[in-house]
C-alpha cells in the first residue's frame, strides 16, 4: 500500500507552499486507499519551536489534512539513528573523519581557488591510523556509478557519483543529521512516495546512496515546484499572507483553500472546482506540472465566494460563527447564522466581511453610513417612515411577503415610487445603504426593532 508523509521543519507557521505539498501528498495516499504520515523534523533544535508545532498541527487540522500516523518527532528519535549509524560503521559503510575546521576550509578555499566544486577529498576514509580527538561520521558515498531518479514531476535525473560528497551523518556532538534521520524515517515509516519542495532535489541522491547501503528500499519521488508571487520571485510574507492561518484570520474557507491550492500547479483538464471527492478521483502525482506557479489571490478570492454561494449553508455557518465571535457580535441576541447566511452569502468575498456587514442583525448599530443618511434620511424622511412604521406595526404575522406588502401600501398611499420608502426605511432599519432585499432583512429583525431604529432615525 501507498504510504506518504509531510514532513515539515517546525521553524516557523504552515505556510501555504507547505500546505499544498502536504495536500498532495495526502489527497495521493487517499486516492490509493494509502497511509498519510505526519513527522515534525525538529533535529534542529536552535530554530525549531513549540509555538511552530502548534501552529503547523492547527493548520493541517483547519484544512483536514488529517494524518493516519503521527506526529512523529525526530528528536524523540535519536536512539535508533545513532543505531544505524553505528551499524554502517562497523559495516565499513561509513567512517570516522578527524579532519580539523581548519583543515576542511583550506581544502574548500583551495578547491574554490581551483575553480572545482568544494567536496571532502576523502583524507579520513583512505587513512587507517587509530586517531585521537573528536570527530564527525562520514558515509562512504559510492564513487562510481550514477544515481538516476525517475521523479513523478521532473522525470529522469542523473546524478554521477563522483559529483557526490561523503556526507556527514554524525556531528562530533554525537547528534545524527538531517539528511540521515530523514533516510532513517523515511524507511523505518515505510514511505512509497516522498513528495516534497524541489529545494529539496539535491539530497535526494544522497539520501538514494543511504538507503542502498542500509539495504533499504528507495521509495519514489515527486518534487513539487515553488510558488512565486505576483513579481515572479518566491513567495514570502513580502507577497502579503503566506500563512495558512492567516487566511482562516482573512475569512476564507479551508474548502476554498484547498481547492485552491489543489489547481496551483495541478490540473485535470480545465476543471476549475473540485469538490474533496473529484480531487481524490482524480489527482495523480503526474499530473503536477513542472513550473513554478504564481498565487493569484483574486481566483482565490473567486474560489472562496463561490464555496460561500454553494457550501451546504449549515456547513458555511460553522466556519462562520468564529469570525461573527471574534468581532464580538452575540449571535444569541439576533436570528439564526444559516438564516443570515441565506441572505448574504451573494454580497460577500469573505466570511470576515459576512460578519462585518451582519452586525445590525444582531445589535443596534451607533452611526447610520455617512453617505446613505444624507442622500436618504437628511433632512430627514418623516413622513414615509412615520407612515411605513405604521403599515408594518399593523402586520400580525411578520414574515417577508407581508413585510413587502406593507412597504408597497405606503407607496401607494403616499404616492411615490417604492425607493422613496424603501431607502430611508433601510437606512433607517440596518444604519447603512446596502442590505439584502428590504422584506427578507427586516424578517430577521423583529417589528419591534424595526420600529425602535425608525424612531432613531427619526430624532
Ligand atoms: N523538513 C523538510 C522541510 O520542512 C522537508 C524534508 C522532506 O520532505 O524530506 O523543508
Amino acid at each position: 500500500t501507498v504510504v506518504t508523509r509531510f514532513a515539515p521543519s517546525p521553524t516557523g507557521y504552515l505556510h501555504v507552499g507547505g500546505a499544498r505539498t502536504a495536500l498532495y501528498s495526502w489527497l495521493y495516499a487517499k486516492s490509493q486507499g494509502g497511509k498519510f504520515v505526519l513527522r515534525i523534523e525538529d533535529t534542529d533544535i536552535e530554530r525549531s519551536t513549540q509555538d511552530a508545532i502548534d501552529a503547523i498541527l492547527e493548520g493541517m487540522e483547519w484544512l483536514g489534512l488529517t494524518w493516519d500516523e503521527g506526529p512523529y518527532y525526530q528528536t524523540k528519535r535519536f536512539d535508533r539513528y545513532k543505531d544505524y549509524v553505528a551499524q554502517l560503521l562497523e559495516q565499513g559503510k561509513a567512517y570516522k573523519c578527524y579532519c580539523s575546521r581548519e583543515r576542511l576550509d583550506e581544502l574548500r578555499e583551495s578547491q574554490m581557488a581551483n575553480g572545482e566544486k568544494p567536496k571532502y577529498d576523502g583524507k579520513c576514509r583512505h587513512s587507517h591510523e587509530q586517531q585521537e580527538g573528536s570527530y564527525v561520521i562520514r558515509f562512504k558515498n559510492p564513487t562510481e556509478g550514477k544515481v538516476v531518479i525517475n521523479d513523478h514531476i521532473r522525470g529522469k535525473i542523473e546524478i554521477a557519483n563522483a559529483e557526490l560528497d561523503d556526507l556527514i551523518i554524525q556531528r562530533s556532538d554525537g547528534t545524527p543529521t538531517y539528511n540521515f534521520c530523514v533516510v532513517i524515517d523515511d524507511w523505518e515509516m515505510g514511505i512509497t512516495h516522498v513528495v516534497r519542495g524541489e529545494d529539496h532535489i539535491n539530497n535526494t541522491p544522497r539520501q538514494i546512496n543511504i538507503l542502498e547501503a542500509l539495504g533499504a528500499p528507495v521509495p519514489e519521488y515527486a518534487h513539487v515546484s515553488m510558488i512565486l508571487g505576483d513579481d515572479g520571485k518566491k513567495l514570502s510574507k513580502r507577497h502579503g499572507a503566506v500563512g495558512v492561518m492567516q487566511y482562516r484570520d482573512d475569512g476564507f474557507l479551508p474548502q476554498a483553500l484547498l481547492n485552491y491550492l489543489v489547481r496551483l500547479g495541478w490540473s485535470h483538464g480545465d476543471q476549475e472546482i473540485f469538490s474533496m471527492d473529484e480531487m481524490l478521483e482524480h489527482f495523480s502525482l503526474d499530473g503536477i506540472g513542472q513550473s513554478a506557479s504564481a498565487f493569484n489571490t483574486e481566483k482565490l478570492i473567486w474560489l472562496n465566494q463561490h464555496y460561500i454561494k454553494t457550501m451546504p449553508v449549515a456547513e458555511v455557518a460553522e466556519y462562520a460563527k468564529w469570525h461573527f465571535e471574534q468581532q464580538g457580535i452575540d449571535l444569541s441576541k439576533g436570528p439564526s447564522l444559516e438564516q443570515v447566511i441565506n441572505i448574504q452569502a451573494d454580497r460577500v468575498k469573505t466570511l470576515k466581511e459576512l460578519a462585518e456587514i451582519s452586525r445590525y442583525f444582531y445589535e443596534d448599530y451607533n452611526e447610520f453610513d455617512e453617505n446613505a443618511a444624507k442622500k436618504h434620511l437628511r433632512p430627514v424622511a418623516q413622513q414615509p417612515l412615520e407612515a411605513v412604521k405604521a403599515n408594518l406595526a399593523a402586520i400580525s404575522d411578520w414574515n417577508a411577503v407581508n413585510i413587502h406588502a406593507a412597504i408597497n401600501a405606503t407607496a401607494e398611499q403616499l404616492e411615490v415610487g417604492m425607493g422613496k420608502i424603501g431607502m430611508p426605511l433601510r437606512v433607517a432599519a440596518t444604519g447603512s445603504g446596502n442590505s439584502p432585499s428590504l422584506d427578507v432583512t427586516l424578517e430577521l429583525l423583529s417589528f419591534e426593532q424595526v420600529a425602535q431604529r425608525i424612531d432613531k432615525a427619526l430624532k
